[in-house]
């Protein structure tokens, strides 16, 4: 049976009550963009029941929308401001890519496999957003003719940071990212102040690997094998 939007529209109040308010989601902000955005939309019709729940879900080509406190807690620390000019890697549904844009400024987003950079680009223009810019192509490189950027979301986990990224973010600007191994990482915020890079630990976290130049080889393989 299909879910009513009656039903979708309260698993979308109970998920930001209980998965983000009980938690440390304080940002009011964040809080009322989750309100809104329908993230059923954003995953495959059979699965609207399950975009609610406490976990990732799966959208196809290996690749997963994140569990909705991971999206939220990612929005928070990155504190994204209306004339902000913001940077994603991994558009994967597109969700996350539509609760930066509600949040305000221009935002880029960049995916490595077409067919669900097409499929989210297709959901976004319905909503009709004019402030979301999407690509396909490897975003470790970022995209230079846009830089320098105020904040930079990467959401594919990798053993470091690519250095294109560091470099096209903006003094004083802010990234947020997954760093570690293939199966763990930490959730990394990235500051540069003075041209220096700092780092603060958020939590512990799992991501799908980010693939590219700058990052795991095709076969998810490290720089040194
Ligand atoms: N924020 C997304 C998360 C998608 S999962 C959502 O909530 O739906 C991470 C995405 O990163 C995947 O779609 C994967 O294909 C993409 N990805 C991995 N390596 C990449 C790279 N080098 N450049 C761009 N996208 C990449």
């Amino acid at each position: 049976m299909n879910p009513s939007e009656e039903n979708l529209e309260y698993l979308r109040q109970r998920m930001v009550d209980e998965q983000l308010l009980r938690r440390d989601i304080r940002d009011k902000n964040v809080t009322s963009v989750f309100r809104k955005v329908p993230r059923h939309r954003f995953v495959d019709p059979a699965m609207r029941l399950e975009a609610y729940g406490d976990f990732p879900v799966s959208i196809g080509k290996g690749q997963t929308i994140s569990q909705p406190y991971m999206v939220a807690l990612m929005a928070q620390v990155l504190d994204v401001k209306k004339n902000d000019k913001v940077l994603e890697i991994g558009t994967g549904s597109g969700y996350e890519t539509a609760i930066l844009a509600e949040l305000g400024g221009e935002i880029f987003s960049i995916e490595r496999i077409e067919g669900l950079a097409k499929k989210a680009g297709k959901v976004l223009e319905e909503f009709g957003y004019k402030n979301i810019h999407i690509k396909t192509g490897d975003g470790t490189l970022g995209w230079q003719e846009h830089a320098p950027f105020d904040k930079i979301i990467v959401t594919a986990s990798s053993q470091d940071a690519p250095q294109p990224l560091l470099d096209q973010l903006r003094e004083g600007g802010k990234m947020v990212m997954p760093v570690g191994s293939r199966f763990t990482q930490r959730l990394l915020v990235l500051e540069k102040e003075k041209g220096r890079i700092s780092e603060r630990d958020v939590c512990g976290c799992v991501f799908v690997p980010l693939i590219g130049e700058f990052g795991w080889g095709e076969n998810c393989a490290g720089k040194d094998s």
